[in-house]
């Protein structure tokens, strides 16, 4: 069905005022686990909650129309919905994944490669060499990306890879939850999958747990909802509801946090205190101008390194007073998170240095707070992570 309303309004007020049973404004929540036949033979539109849901398949379509999908398949997290699309693979299948993946996706290809369910290699997909190689020896299958990269905020052409992957015979899947649809829309760009945690922004305010997948093509959004039935991964209905709810919001919260972002990369730049800034909206990031055409705006995740070591590092996130010392990302409140102890501490410490993730890399996840409170928060702070003789060696 073609939807002409624009994303903005799906996102505000899809399924709004269509409720049968009263009129309810707002898309009422069902819970039920079951559902009543109508007579002998006779099941109804729904019949068991696992299977389908009304509340969770009214979230399933508007995602399904703000990344322009055929369908959706609304999971339990955001790793259910990675393994979901893993589900497509044989043995002896290759996903061609990221190096700098994020860590539950590193970690749940490696163990279901090592019991032999496909073949998987990490690979620089900005090294076009390094892909063709990828893609033309073993059984390519899937290519699966996730752009901008975490921490460091690397970006890879989409629309580029997915060609290469589409020529090679592989399925391309898009991990698109730092932008959000408000921001990327990678099934335009040439993705058939999108994979969301929409514990991230599309429900934006840090109180669920969830994912999804969304299909180009409407068979395959079939095959996974049936899959998704059969291994039972499919999300609660209180989610939905939450994330349906979070998700009215999303263009003014994603509009007003990457405008704060934009702020704070800018400050943080222009300080003595700080190494380097990765945001991609700066004009000296690597991939400042393909972050320009492929997406409507620069997001609200950055990270940066901070001068000195540990010991400024435990100054400055001890002296945040706004910014929360923690992991995740996406809400309405601003968070600091130190990859090399939180997120990426699993990570064999040489990979991390390979990856480029140093001791004093810090990533900010930019919330709705006024940026005047946003810049004295950090600026107090980097003066607290400053020793007395840095501070007198200026
Ligand atoms: C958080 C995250 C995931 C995993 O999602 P969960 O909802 O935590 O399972 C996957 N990919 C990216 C990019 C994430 O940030």
């Amino acid at each position: 069905m073609t939807d002409t309303r624009s994303p903005q309004t799906i996102a505000a007020a899809n399924g709004v005022g269509e409720d049968a049973a009263f009129g309810a404004v707002a898309p009422p929540i069902y819970l039920a686990s079951s559902y009543k036949f109508e007579g002998f033979e006779q099941p109804g539109a729904y019949d068991y909650s696992r299977t389908r849901n009304p509340t969770r398949d009214q979230l399933a379509d508007t995602l399904a129309k703000l990344e322009g999908g055929a369908g959706a398949v609304v999971v339990s997290s955001g790793m259910a919905a990675i393994d979901l699309i893993l589900s497509r693979l044989e043995p002896g299948e290759r996903v061609v994944a990221p190096h700098d993946c994020y860590g539950g996706t590193h970690r749940l290809l490696s163990l279901r490669a090592a019991k032999g369910q496909f073949e998987v290699v990490f690979i620089d997909q900005n090294d076009a060499a390094v892909l063709d190689m990828a893609l033309t020896t073993g059984r390519p299958k899937l290519v699966l990306m996730e752009t901008p990269s975490n921490p460091l905020m690397r970006v890879v052409d989409i629309a580029a890879v997915a060609r290469r992957a589409k020529a090679a015979g592989a399925a391309v899947a898009v991990d698109n939850t730092f932008l959000s649809p408000a921001l990327q829309q990678p099934i335009k760009l040439g993705a058939d999958f999108v994979i969301h945690s929409t514990t991230k922004y599309l429900n934006g305010h840090s109180d669920i747990v969830g994912g999804a997948v969304i299909a180009a093509n409407a068979g395959d959004a079939a095959a996974l909802a049936a899959w998704a039935n059969v291994t039972g991964v499919t999300g609660a209905p209180f989610d939905a509801y939450q994330t349906l709810r979070g998700m009215r919001t999303l263009f003014p919260r994603v509009e007003t946090q990457q405008r704060n972002a934009g702020a704070v990369a800018a400050f943080l730049d222009a300080q003595p205190q700080v190494k380097a800034v990765h945001y991609p909206g700066l004009p000296s990031h690597p991939s400042h101008e393909t972050a320009r055409t492929q997406q409507r705006g620069f997001g609200a995740m950055l990270s940066f390194e901070l001068r000195g070591g540990l010991e400024e590092v435990r100054r400055f996130v001890n002296a945040v007073r706004i910014f929360t010392l923690a992991e995740s990302l996406g809400g309405i409140e601003s968070l600091v998170a130190h990859p090399a102890t939180m997120t990426h501490a699993n990570m064999d410490p040489q990979a991390r240095r390979t990856a480029g993730i140093t001791d004093t890399l810090l990533r900010l996840s930019v919330g709705l707070e006024s940026e005047g409170d946003l810049l004295g928060d950090l600026a107090q702070a980097l003066r607290c992570a400053e020793s007395e003789a840095e501070a007198w060696a200026r």
